[in-house]
């Protein structure tokens, strides 16, 4: 038998029919709507490659060294071509035909789904890594499940495979073809509150298809259904602005404009209110855990097209506190006498150690595991060092140095600007430093006292805050993804590439010069690929190269830099980029590769423009690359006055985004240096200045349907927050140890929105 029906399957065919065949056919099962269909089965996927003879050759080609992307590349190209060029036995091919003729008419468009028999292993979640195909016919059908067969071998799973550990030959495929719902209307619902457990159940539901709401593409209406009474507590009705339908000539999903009539229609009726909330408890009673369910409307019926368990973000968190002190008392001590010297806290959390004073690079061996480094500024190279520390201070830099951002990834402790910190303090003395409060005093605290980053040692609710605006993480440096991943964020809105530029050791130009420009490409992908795989198939902004003339000169080849007295006002960002663009080409290109390689949860973004030519012009070579600008999302970071006053004609040069970069918005709007801790007192992101150049940038953005977003470190500011949500911000990205704080900071926002809006 190589096909079996869903009506067939239950929840323990696993091994039969994958993890998504599995959860279908239990939910059909139950006797819950399911769009009908069947399963090729896993093992007509085994027999298919043994029985061929091509299983050895199959997994010998994907032995590959993981991050050795041209060899990854031709293992994919040769398992795909070995699987599309063998020959499908005739039996098999029958019997999908036979089944698919009994599906709806004999005519149905139906979805192809892969369905990894790994898929929903703890830990080695392959979800959307295979191939999903919509609105097929019988004529494409065959390939199409081929095609599923061969994402097995894609370059994502191989590499993410490999990376894993996980055997090729351990999992299998199955395929589930499954007749088409063509949704009037379709959504999500939450059996539960998925923040505060409460017993409602929250819908978001939009017109078309479930892809636009699923993606987020379009703002559903969201409807709170209490459980106990069946009423509707509160329906919020969106602007729907889009919609994803099937086009009826080419049968592809395509997104169309909502009709004016019906942006401002409530999606749901009364009664399709009362059927979902009739199957949200069905579908939970027969798992016995809140679900958080897909579903669609076609000619009346409600179809229910998947369901997960409404998962929480801390593996074996119990909800306690933990052990640390996360009061105020304690660190009251800390602004006591015996304060040794001040500067910023950059990163929060308390760490006694040994200081370290490092001068040079060759003294980072020094640096023993629980020392705190004590530097003038930090450098790429010295940060396997700062993984060993407990704590860093520098004597230069402000909040969005390279300590500070480095450090708060990494979850160390940082005090940052103190001036003379490696002349004030003494090497090899103890030392308590608290990067909240910027402080470090003499001594040791009690190890008690010290404190985790943030994010361990606050209390941990279950699941995120469900938020309207999007709350995304930064990331700088790739070591850091997994860390960032697992704040549950809903994307990355900055993906800096500086870092692993910098740690080359060499400027780009002598980096191309000794090794090639393969070799350069090869280094972006292999970092960006590592936080697109973390996150996939949430969305990651990825930057072109961004690093002031005063960064390269202290690298190999730094000497061919120009020399400037304002570095930041200086050849960087765009401009660079634009004016020779042998590099940035070559990082546009590794941005094309990741694209390939089926990370399409990339986006693109450059950095310090002014004006529409720029744009223009960065566009151009986007196209060069192979980019499409018109089918890849990317936009801008606004950075300068000009780019904000100007936000008109970037959206016309046809950007997707806005991004809010505050670091240098602010320095360009006041006049200070984001880096001299002489004027650090009067660097304000929330001068009204600064405010006002947002505040107006975001409502022409809404006018001309741009998203905007903070990627600067005021992001992570409540203030700030307070005032983006005001203004209807599409997404916040903020540090790694202040995601969960944004998250809820948004939601009370939105929150007292809604509340004024019915009051
Ligand atoms: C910014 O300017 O706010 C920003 C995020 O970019 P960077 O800090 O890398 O200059
Ligand atoms: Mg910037």
């Amino acid at each position: 038998m190589a096909v079996v029906w869903l009506d067939d399957v239950r929840a323990d065919d696993l091994d039969l029919v994958g993890g998504k065949g599995a959860s279908l056919g239990e939910l059909t099962g139950a006797g819950l709507p399911v769009p009908p269909g069947f399963v090729v089965t896993a093992s007509t996927y085994r027999a298919f490659i043994e029985d061929a003879g091509i299983d050895d050759e199959l997994f010998a080609a994907v032995e590959v060294d993981h991050e050795d992307s041209a060899a990854l590349q031709a293992a994919h190209e040769t398992a795909h071509d070995l699987i599309m060029e063998t020959p499908m036995p005739d039996d098999v091919r029958e019997e999908i035909l036979d089944a698919y003729r009994s599906v709806g008419e004999g005519d149905a468009f139906v979805a192809v789904r892969s369905s990894a028999t790994a898929e929903d292993l703890p830990d080695a979640s392959f979800a959307g890594q295979q191939e999903t195909f919509l609105n097929v016919t019988e004529e494409d059908l065959l390939d199409r499940v081929k095609e599923c067969w061969a994402s097995l071998f894609s370059e994502r799973a191989i590499y993410y495979r490999n990376r894993k550990g996980f055997p090729h030959d351990k999992v299998d495929i199955a395929v589930v073809v499954q007749q088409m719902v063509d949704a009037e209307k379709s959504g999500v619902m939450f059996t539960r509150h998925p923040s505060t457990g409460k017993k409602e159940i929250i819908i978001e539901a939009a017109w078309g298809l479930g892809e636009a709401v699923v993606s987020g593409t379009v703002s559903p209406d969201n409807y709170v259904v209490s459980r106990e009474t069946g009423e509707v507590e509160t329906a919020t009705i969106a602007d729907k602005k889009t919609m994803c339908v099937r086009d009826e000539e080419s049968g592809e999903t395509v997104m169309r404009d909502v009709p004016n009539d019906r942006r401002h229609e409530r999606v749901l009726t009364d009664d399709e209110v009362s059927r979902l909330l009739e199957l949200g408890e069905l579908v939970e009673d027969h798992y016995e855990t809140p679900q958080d369910v897909e579903w669609a409307v076609y000619d009346g019926e409600v179809y229910m097209l998947q369901s997960r368990p409404i998962t929480t973000i801390a593996e074996g968190d119990d909800g306690e506190e933990g052990e640390s002190d996360s009061g105020g008392s304690s660190r009251a001590t800390a602004t006591g006498d015996d304060v040794l010297i001040r500067g910023l806290g950059a990163s929060p959390g308390i760490a006694s150690g040994r200081a370290r004073i490092v001068t040079k690079l060759d003294h980072l061996d020094q640096v023993a595991e629980g020392d705190i480094i004590v530097t003038e500024m930090t450098m790429p190279d010295m940060v396997p060092a700062m993984k060993r520390a407990a704590g860093i201070v520098t004597d230069e830099g402000g909040m969005t140095s390279h300590a500070a951002i480095v450090s708060r990834e990494l979850g160390v402790p940082a005090v940052v600007g103190t001036g003379d910190g490696t002349k004030t303090l003494e090497d090899g003395e103890i030392i308590t430093i608290d990067g909240d409060k910027g402080t470090i005093r003499e001594g040791e605290e009690p190890e008690e006292k010290q404190r985790q980053p943030v994010e361990e040692a606050r209390p941990k609710t279950p699941v995120k805050p469900m938020t309207a605006t999007e709350v995304k993480v930064n990331v700088s440096i790739p070591e850091a993804g997994e860390r960032a991943a697992a704040t549950g964020a809903d994307g990355v809105g900055l993906l800096r590439i500086e870092h692993m530029v910098l740690t080359l050791g060499k400027t780009p130009e002598r980096f191309i010069e000794q090794n090639g420009e393969r070799a350069y490409v090869d280094e972006i992908v292999s970092g960006v690929r590592e936080v697109a795989e973390e996150f996939y198939p949430r969305p990651v902004r990825v930057r072109t190269l961004d690093a002031p003339t005063d960064e390269f000169r202290q690298l190999e080849g730094g000497e061919n830099e120009p020399r400037e007295h304002n570095p930041m006002l200086g050849y960087r960002g765009i401009r660079r980029g634009l004016d020779n663009p042998s590099v940035f080409r070559l990082e546009l290109q590794a941005f094309r590769r990741l694209f390939d390689m089926g990370y399409d949860n990339l986006e693109v973004m450059f950095p310090l423009v002014n004006d529409a030519e720029d744009v223009l012009r960065a566009k151009e070579h986007m196209r060069e690359a192979g980019i499409d600008p018109e089918k890849r999302e990317w936009g801008v970071m606004i950075e300068t006055p000009a780019a904000a006053l100007c936000i008109e004609e970037l959206a016309d040069a046809g950007i997707d985004f806005a991004s809010f970069g505050t670091n240098d918005l602010t320095q360009y709007t006041l006049a200070v240096d984001r880096n001299n801790e002489h004027v650090a007192d009067i660097y304000d992101e929330l001068h009204p200045a600064v405010l006002k150049l947002i505040g107006d940038t975001i409502e022409t953005c809404r006018e001309v349907g741009v998203k905007t977003s903070i990627c600067g470190q005021a992001g992570s500011k409540p203030k700030m927050v307070q005032f983006l949500v005001d203004k209807g911000v599409s997404s916040i990205s903020a540090n790694i140890d202040a995601v969960r704080d944004v998250q809820h900071e948004v939601k009370r926002v939105e929150q007292r929105l809604l509340l004024d809006s019915v009051r």
